[in-house]
């Protein structure tokens, strides 16, 4: 009851303090009840770590805890992670990680802090995800095709100038039907196997959700493309870009194209091949 016709004053929390009384009632409910600001922190585990199901552990307990971000293994036999969330979520994660799961024996635990990079999940980063293969194929117009494994389906897309390791130049990459496993992934009369390999899945948003919003990550490991690439949509219809990811497989300013035409499987080209040679 308001029997004295004054308002009374209801004590707020302190961040929702400011917004009440200035703004419309929807928007100092969406200013109260935001997420919690989120830190991030890159953590190295030392010990014997590798083998162990650490990856997995360290996974299952993120999740548990709303830590987003990634787990790998290094070539150096330590763990490395990134992990952002509630700082007291962090706290816990951290803590779990110097116990480790059974048969891990954990010696050191170092903390860096770190840029909060919005993750949306907590994935396990430097292992397969399938395969991939670029064509190039003679149609009605000479192209190149890109195919990825994602569930259990081959991704596709027409690259008409084909990849680039040159981080600077943005290749058009024309979206095109799903083809199953085993449907043109060799070499036919029209076409050579370019370059094929493994990827990881990478970027901040889970697979195939990541292609389904147009932005997707992803790490090759091929004869000829290795490192990180993105393929970005770019509107709508079925246009999107492949760009070369900076790091340490890049190349600036080369053509690998146009320096490397020959097949992986036949070490011919595909002149070589139309000419029937
Ligand atoms: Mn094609």
């Amino acid at each position: 009851m308001h029997g004295s016709g004054v308002p009374r004053a209801v004590p707020l929390p302190p961040r929702c303090g400011a917004a009440v009384g200035h703004r419309p009632l929807a928007a100092a409910d969406r200013f109260c009840h935001r997420a919690p600001v989120n830190r991030a922190r890159r953590i190295t585990v030392t010990g014997l770590v590798h083998g162990v199901g650490f990856r997995e552990f360290a996974r299952r307990h993120a999740r548990e805890l709303g830590v987003a971000g990634w787990v790998r293994n290094s070539e150096d036999g330590t763990v490395s992670l990134h992990a952002e969330g509630p700082a007291g979520a962090l706290e816990t994660f951290t803590a779990l990680l110097e116990r480790g799961p059974p048969g891990a024996r954990v010696s050191a635990v170092a903390l860096a802090d770190a840029r909060v990079e919005g993750h949306e999940q907590f994935a396990i980063r430097g292992v397969n995800a399938g395969v991939f293969v670029v064509r190039e194929h003679a149609a009605s117009t000479r192209h190149f095709d890109l195919r990825l494994e994602v569930d259990g389906a081959m991704r596709s897309w027409a690259l008409p100038k084909g990849p680039t390791l040159d981080p600077a130049v943005k290749r058009l990459a024309l979206a095109v039907a799903d083809h199953a496993l085993d449907e043109g992934m060799d070499e036919d009369a029209r076409a050579i196997v370019w370059d094929r390999g493994g990827y990881e899945q990478g970027g901040r948003v889970p697979w195939p959700a990541a292609l389904d919003r147009g932005h997707a990550v992803f790490v090759l490991h091929g004869r000829k493309l290795r490192g990180g690439f993105a393929l970005q949509r770019t509107g709508a219809g079925a246009q999107w870009l492949l760009v070369k990811r900076r790091d340490e497989e890049a190349r600036p300013g080369s053509d690998i194209v146009a320096a490397e035409p020959a097949s992986v499987i036949s070490g011919r080209t595909l002149d070589a091949l139309l000419a029937g040679s």
